[in-house]
């Protein structure tokens, strides 16, 4: 194969040979733009070279005649003694990396080519500088000797003459630093400087090549799943000098603004510099619009050429240039990075001036990107004072003042006030005052604990496992390790973008974008800006576009609501716990201390016109769309009080001599119905074979509310889904039973119940026979929140906690599996039971609910899967309706 191509030789479609940088230096030569000449080293060189320990037969061959080329055409030869060829080498791969080798510049510079350099150039110091870059840049990159040995020769030399600023050093303080630079690479490897140009040429060669298996390269791919085996490409690019005076400089420039996304002049520059002067700080750049005063000429060739190369790649570009004594050179380009806005606003203005078309527009935006926009955040100009900092477990930006219990957060926040829950870690209990809450801040757990969970679910901001916080509940006050103490009623800001917690108000600004999804924001008039406009033009596309429909997860009647606001074509997953919970535990309590058949059917029947409000509710307000209503998924016990509390409240008793019957026997409950792992314990589909008469108390519920509905007019559409279903036989019982009630209350009303009956598919064994479950159920929706722990063989209340940051750093996860699918394993059981599925029942109906359906990539796996419709919280169903349009696009 060839291995070595000239930038003429090349495209912008050859990332994979050439790499990024020198595939676009050849799209940019070819489009007559000033490159200075050179060639690219293919990756395939490189992917040789990795696997064999050496370069492959030919490439430097190659490499000389390309050179002896770029030499002729240069009309001077590679450190040529009285005017000498510089090159830099620079590395390049498919996708950018940190770790990976930087770039050597001027290479073929040595103790005789430096005084050609000087004489040609006019320019004894410049000529000096470029030498001691070179040693400085070739040492540290190429060698290995650390950067601070030359920064503090820099430093000292600067002491000596009492100057501050690189530019008042003199060539003789440059020829200085050569000889100390010289020195200080022949102690640290014991031989002298390279002098030989090739022989530069050739070790930092290598270095990019062995650079690809630095470290830091090494993790960043495996956490990015970019493939290990791609290698990188090398160029080798003819020097242009950007410091030979006041007439050269060096800049980079955006074509948009990547921050706003605003058409315009972005940019700095910097006169009389090389390289990363004009980003690493050490001198004080310009904006770029200067430029045009400093080499209106130039100035003027660069905006044309910006111009250019943004029709040519139809995105944002972003670019890197030198001027040498006011002649301009493009030294790289790249579509450039943005800010979430940045990048719906200029989707939208291409669109506009018709340079690209919706479909291409689609792939210029992310769910991610949405997501972004659609959380509040602290205004950026406010002064802050930080208390500490915890994960960023749910973003927003939230206000509040502290309380340590839900209950009285409840009680706060009835009266009007913003609260931010603090807690050491929640559970179930804390539900209402989570849902009460502005915020959740707790000192325990990692992003999938609890808190996490449950206020993404929310859409709640939350920062968790801040553990440098102490949240001392009993005494409720919170320590920041300042010291400074946080009683309850104290103002507090948390920053779940960021995991921030500030002392006090931080103002907040509310997401535009949010408020046009809720319909207040109408994206035709001027309230609107033209973000909102941009997003507007995206989602009326991907609502056209997808396949996938795009359900919510939603408990209540206002979470509907919501949900339908924000596009929801119907509740994927209302889930039945919570309406257990609250006043309603002493019902529950009954139905568990129940003795007698007669006891037991009094407690449910007490439960069951509760039961039927929360359903007249939600179908009400989902009205003609779908609602998938899950019976009692969680184990009992999390439905009784706290074993200490109660153990505590009798031996209390006991010790003043009296009785409480109640408590007693609440309290041998308890100890029954502990469970080592209550995951894999009595719940779910268990508990309705177990519990007589549970389940068809809630089928009773639905189907009275139905038909209550019904009556009045309206269009419910239940589906009655039974959830940790493992077998068909624990189906086929519930499904019988449920169909009986069905016809039961059909009857009594006068009105036809003909409602789905299916189940959650969320344990291995129910997709690997999903085909004889699919004869028992009209519908399957894939639980992957248990399916995940269940394949995985990890609950994920424990695991995050305990070792999920490790394998996070070893690599192991590049995201956890609960965030963004598993494809390879759970997507994999999910594909058979999907195949199987329909292969028994061709009509099947076909979704997943759970945190994944409103994870980008995973949606677009459900999307290839073949599934029907995903379900997420409502908060997120935009983002699933843009990735699913994205998807099918
Ligand atoms: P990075 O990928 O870190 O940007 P580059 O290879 O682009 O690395 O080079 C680092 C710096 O050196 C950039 O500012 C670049 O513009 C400059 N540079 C690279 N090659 C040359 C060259 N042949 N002439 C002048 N400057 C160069
Ligand atoms: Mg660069
Ligand atoms: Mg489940």
């Amino acid at each position: 194969p060839k291995y070595v191509y000239e930038f003429t030789e090349g495209n912008k479609d050859l990332k994979d040979l050439l790499g990024g940088k020198g595939a676009n230096l050849a799209e940019m030569t070819n489009l007559g733009l000033p490159v200075p000449p050179g060639f690219t080293i293919t990756t395939e060189a490189c992917q040789h070279y990795l696997e064999h320990g050496e370069v492959p037969d030919g490439m430097n061959a190659e490499i000389d005649e390309k050179l002896a080329a770029l030499e002729t055409q240069m009309g001077k030869r590679l450190g040529q003694p009285d005017n000498p060829l510089l090159v830099s080498v620079r590395s390049g791969a498919k996708f950018s990396m940190p770790g990976m080798m930087e770039t050597v510049l001027n290479i073929g510079l040595n103790d005789e080519s430096v005084h050609g350099l000087a004489k040609q150039s006019g320019d004894e110091r410049f000529a000096w500088d470029s030498y001691r870059r070179l040693i400085q840049m070739f040492g540290k990159t190429v060698q290995d000797i650390p950067g601070e040995l030359f920064d503090d020769a820099i430093e000292a030399v600067k002491h000596k003459r009492g100057i501050s600023s690189d530019l008042e050093l003199r060539a003789e303080d440059y020829k200085e630093l050569v000889q100390t630079f010289k020195d200080i690479v022949l102690e640290k490897t014991e031989r002298d400087f390279p002098a030989d140009p090739r022989e530069q040429m050739q070790l930092a060669i290598k270095a990019v090549f062995d650079s690809w298996n630095a470290p830091r390269a090494v993790l960043y791919r495996r956490q990015e799943r970019i493939p290990t085996d791609l290698g990188t490409a090398v160029n080798v690019c003819s020097m242009v000098f950007g410091n030979m005076g006041m007439d050269s400089g060096t800049g980079v420039a955006f074509t948009r603004d990547p921050a706003s996304g605003q058409q315009g002049i972005y940019g700095d520059y910097l006169q009389n510099a090389q390289g990363e002067d004009v980003v690493d700080g050490s001198r004080n750049t310009v904006p770029l619009a200067d430029m045009e005063r400093i080499d209106p000429k130039s100035y003027g060739e660069l905006i044309a050429i910006m111009e250019k190369l943004e029709n040519h790649y139809r995105d944002l570009c972003d670019i890197e240039f030198t001027v040498e004594r006011g002649k301009l050179w493009m030294l790289q380009t790249r579509v450039g990075k943005r800010t979430a806005a940045a990048a719906f606003r200029i989707a939208d203005q291409l669109l506009d001036q018709e340079l690209i078309t919706l479909d291409e527009a689609v792939t210029r935006v992310t769910g991610d990107q949405l997501a972004q926009l659609m959380f509040p955040r602290f205004d950026e100009t406010a002064p802050r004072h930080r208390l500490g900092r915890g994960m960023n477990a749910s973003p927003g930006a939230a206000v509040g003042k502290a309380v340590f219990d839900s209950y009285t957060a409840i009680k706060w926040s009835r009266s009007g006030e913003d609260v931010i829950l603090c807690r050491r870690e929640t559970n179930p209990d804390d539900l209402d005052g989570m849902i009460a809450a502005s915020g959740i801040l707790t000192s325990r757990g990692g992003k999938t604990s609890h808190a996490a969970v449950v206020a993404r679910g929310m859409g709640k901001t939350c920062v968790c496992g801040a553990e440098e916080l102490d949240i001392d509940t009993k005494n409720r006050r919170l320590v920041a390790p300042s010291g400074k103490v946080i009683e309850e009623g104290d103002v507090i800001s948390i920053d779940g973008t960021s995991g921030e917690v500030f002392l006090g108000e931080v103002p907040v600004v509310s997401s535009p974008v949010v408020r046009y999804f809720e319909g207040e924001i109408d994206p035709a008039s001027d309230q609107a800006d033209d973000l909102v406009r941009a997003v507007d033009r995206i989602m009326h596309y991907v609502d056209a576009a997808r396949r996938l429909y795009v359900r919510a997860n939603a408990d209540t009647p206002e979470d509907a609501q919501r949900a339908r606001r924000m596009g929801a074509q119907g509740i994927g997953l209302c889930r039945t716990e919570h309406m257990f919970l609250g006043d309603r535990r002493s019902l529950v309590e009954r139905l568990i201390l129940a003795d007698t058949e007669k006891e037991q059917h009094e407690a449910l029947a007490a439960l069951l016109p509760l039961q039927r409000e929360d359903f007249v509710g939600i179908f009400d307000a989902m009205d003609g769309l779908p609602v998938t209503v899950r019976l009692l998924d969680p184990p009992l016990h999390e439905f009784l009080p706290d074993v200490t509390e109660l153990s505590v409240r009798v031996a209390v008793a006991e010790s003043r001599g009296e009785k409480h019957e109640n408590d007693l026997r609440l309290l041998q409950a308890v100890h029954r119905l502990h469970e080592q792992n209550p995951m894999l314990g009595l719940r779910g589909v268990r508990l309705g074979l177990v519990v007589p008469g549970l389940f068809t108390m809630q089928v009773r519920a639905i189907a009275q509310a139905a038909a209550e509905r019904i009556q009045a007019g309206g269009r419910p559409r239940p589906e009655i889904m039974i959830p940790l279903v493992g077998t068909v036989q624990e189906l086929e019982i519930i499904r019988a039973e449920s169909l009986e009630v069905l016809r039961e209350v059909g009857e009594q009303y006068g009105v036809e119940l003909d409602f789905p009956i299916g189940t959650m598919i969320e344990l291995p064994r129910a997709a690997l026979t999903a085909g004889q479950i699919a004869e028992n159920a009209e519908f399957f929706s894939f639980g992957t929140n248990d399916l995940t722990q269940t394949v995985w063989g990890f609950s994920r209340d424990d695991v995050e906690a305990s070792f999920f940051s490790a394998y996070l750093e070893k690599g192991v996860f590049g995201i956890s599996p609960f965030e963004s699918l598993d494809i390879a394993g759970v997507g994999r059981l999910i594909k058979i039971a999907v195949e199987e599925g329909r292969a028994a029942r061709p009509d099947i109906k076909l979704g997943i609910c759970g945190e994944h359906g409103g994870d980008p990539a995973s949606v677009r796996f459900f999307h290839s899967a073949g599934l029907d419709y995903v379900s997420c919280s409502p908060f997120r169903v935009p983002v699933a309706r843009l990735e699913a349009g994205r998807a099918a696009a």
